[in-house]
């Protein structure tokens, strides 16, 4: 977790920038002690991030904050890039971007669909718009580009606007266009999801800070 930087001691964090050089010689060995049981802790809180100990040692000897690489629903950061040509600007994931590498993608316009579209919702494996058209193919080649893009960039994390046939996580809309909710994945999330990227919606970010 990146939050955790707060909390250091800041003994904790100059022993850690600088390599863990046994201390500055003014470090009492209680608090050596009790150092070293905040950064057990802090290691076991930054296992959703960072591979194992040596990476968590090598990012503190480093003394660098990581930096995380997110794919990003584009319309939460304010692209008008949705179904109805608007953006759905959410302040707190923008906010993000100062510690982040974030990654915006728009699955429905990489598919080749124009914005503003009809609306469209999952049936099943199909999509479809609200006027009856087929468009399962378009929404499938939006998330392989998507996925294209989550590995050429190495993102392990995604943040996606909830409910969307294509970045819904969780629940979706039931197909009838009449505003019911199922569980279910949009088609970007489910396939981003089977290659091991871990997917938040923007409600889940802002309950989960375990996610970053
Ligand atoms: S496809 Fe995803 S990124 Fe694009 S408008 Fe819909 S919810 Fe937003």
């Amino acid at each position: 977790m990146i939050q955790f930087h707060g909390n250091m001691e800041p003994a904790f964090r100059q022993d850690c920038c600088t390599g863990i050089k046994k201390s500055k010689g003014n470090l009492k060995k209680s608090q050596g002690k009790r150092n070293e049981s905040d950064r057990k802790k802090q290691l076991t809180d930054f296992k959703g991030d960072l591979h194992n100990e040596k990476e968590f040692e090598q990012h503190f000897r480093t003394g660098k904050e990581k930096v995380m690489k997110i794919l990003v629903s584009a319309c939460l950061l304010g692209v008008c890039c949705r179904y109805n040509g608007k953006g759905e600007l959410n302040p707190a994931i923008k906010e993000l971007l100062g510690k982040h590498q974030l990654i915006p993608v728009c699955p429905e316009i990489l598919g080749g669909l124009s914005t503003p579209r009809m609306p469209a919702e999952r049936q099943g494996v199909r999509v479809m718009t609200r006027d009856g058209r087929d468009v399962t193919a378009a929404y499938e080649k939006g998330a392989e580009e998507t996925l294209k893009l989550a590995e050429l960039f190495g993102c392990r994390h995604a943040i996606l606007k909830e409910r969307s046939p294509s970045c819904g996580n969780g629940v979706i809309y039931d197909g009838t266009f009449q505003g019911k909710r199922i569980p279910g994945d949009g088609k970007t999330t489910e396939l981003l999801k089977k290659h091991g990227i871990q997917v938040a919606g923007e409600s889940d970010f802002m309950t989960r800070e375990a996610f970053l």
